[in-house]
């Protein structure tokens, strides 16, 4: 499956969000919503098996979420991810770092 394409903005009076989201290839519209200057990270977990964080350390927490998954046998189905990370530009003019995982075999929608 081809890079994601992320379209970035902030919710409407919400300046200070950035919602990070992308057509999905199943039909879905996955958003994941940072706060400017918070520690956090959000995600969305598609129905298709992609995953991504949006904020604080997004690659190292997509790691850790898909591991533990993987621990408990929840993504045997979709043999393994191959993980990316990228950074967005904030609407406030700051970097964001968005990181997704893509399996390698997708769920049906
Ligand atoms: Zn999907
Ligand atoms: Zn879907």
């Amino acid at each position: 499956m081809a890079d994601l394409q992320f379209v970035v903005r902030s919710p409407a009076n919400q300046p200070d969000v950035v919602e990070v989201r992308y057509d999905c290839a199943c039909g879905c519209k996955p958003r994941a919503r940072y706060r400017r200057g918070a520690q956090e990270a959000s995600y969305e977990h598609c129905c298709c098996g992609n995953v991504h964080f949006v904020g604080a350390q997004a690659a190292q927490r997509l790691e850790a979420y898909l591991a533990e998954r993987r621990a408990k046998g929840e993504d045997a189905d979709v043999d393994g991810y191959t993980t990316h990370s990228s950074q967005v530009t904030a609407p406030w003019g700051e970097p964001v770092t968005v990181a997704y995982g893509v399996p390698h075999t997708l769920r049906k929608h």
